[in-house]
């Protein structure tokens, strides 16, 4: 194993996970490429070019489990559309409706004047900002129902 493969096998077993080879060659390709905004089916198609036998189903799950574990955050844009970050300090995100592409905000970019009081008994766990833009010189994409 490389230096990289048991920095990533020590990081999942610190989070609970067991370092398969499944999910170190997914994690070599998620975190061993510097701050990135990944969706499952881009994810499932760099695993495939780098000879990595998954299915779209583990690349789901594996995904998933990484979430849980802290190691990616994810940023929901639309109904069944998330993006995968794995910046997981807080931070905010420009999500072009042209062309797809998900970008940071500094945390210090945005502030909030105020924030509701939460239920009795509950606290805010985690604020999601996206904030939708599109290219000025295009019409308003037509809603398909999806992506509101
Ligand atoms: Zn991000």
């Amino acid at each position: 194993m490389r230096g990289s493969e048991i920095s990533l096998a020590r990081q999942l077993k610190a989070r609970g996970l067991r370092p398969t080879r499944q999910r170190l060659a997914l994690a070599h390709l998620l975190l061993g490429n510097g701050a990135r905004h990944v969706t499952a089916e881009e994810l499932f198609h760099e695993a495939r070019d780098s000879g990595i036998p998954v299915s779209l189903a583990t690349v789901y799950n594996t995904l998933h489990q990484f979430t849980r574990a802290g190691l990616l955050s994810e940023v929901v844009v639309g109904s069944g559309q998330s993006y995968f970050d794995t910046n997981v300090t807080s931070h905010w995100h420009f999500y072009d409706r042209t062309t797809g592409e998900v970008v940071d905000i500094p945390d210090e970019a945005i502030a909030f004047a105020r924030l509701p009081d939460p239920p009795p008994g509950k606290v805010i766990d985690r604020v999601d900002v996206v904030i939708r833009v599109r290219h000025a010189d295009q019409p308003q994409p037509v809603s398909t129902g999806e992506d509101d």
